[in-house]
């Protein structure tokens, strides 16, 4: 069994209720241990910014999926709920990404752990660094409580306080 996280996004729609609901279908698979979710956080758009609010939380899990079996396990939930964004960094109803997969490094086709972008952006890791303060960067060995600190507050996120 491997400890994962996962992240989740959405601007589209009820971003609330698609996260909420994205974690209740992710919740049910099988072979996956849903532990904690973080916070929900009120994000503002990175990349492309001309979009709508994200909302945004990591999810961490317990499972015995290996790595490429448990990315089409995401984008198979993606799938169920309809996922359409029009173009890169655009506006999506869900995201899932997997952004750490134990303390693996891992560069194949279509799945490169950790996430590449995840120690650039304060979404990602404002929610992993509620979750597991002292967890480290497989590839760098800086704590996320330390990235989080580097990576200042130029990104707006914004702890949600009653986010249903
Ligand atoms: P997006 O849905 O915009 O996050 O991008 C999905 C694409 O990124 C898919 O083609 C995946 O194969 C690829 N990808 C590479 N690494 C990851 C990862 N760690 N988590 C999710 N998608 C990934």
């Amino acid at each position: 069994m491997t400890i994962v996280y996962i992240g989740l996004g959405s601007n589209i729609g009820d971003r609330v209720g698609n996260i909420q609901r994205a974690l209740a279908i992710l919740k049910g698979k099988k072979p996956f241990s849903l532990l904690r979710v973080s916070s929900l956080y009120r994000t503002a758009p990175v990349g492309y910014e001309a979009q709508e609010w994200f909302a945004n939380a990591v999810a961490e899990g317990e499972t015995s999926l290996a790595p490429s079996a448990l990315l089409e396990l995401l984008q198979s939930i993606e799938k169920e709920m309809g996922r359409d964004t029009p173009f890169k960094w655009g506006p999506r109803n869900i995201d899932l990404d997997l952004l750490l997969y134990g303390n693996r490094i891992i560069h194949e086709a279509n799945l490169t752990v950790p996430h590449p972008l995840a120690d650039q952006r304060r979404f990602v890791m404002e929610p992993l660094a509620e979750l597991a303060p002292e967890g480290m960067h497989p590839t760098t060995g800086t704590t996320f409580r330390e990235i989080l600190k580097q990576l200042g507050t130029n990104q707006f996120v914004e702890r949600m306080e009653n986010p249903s």
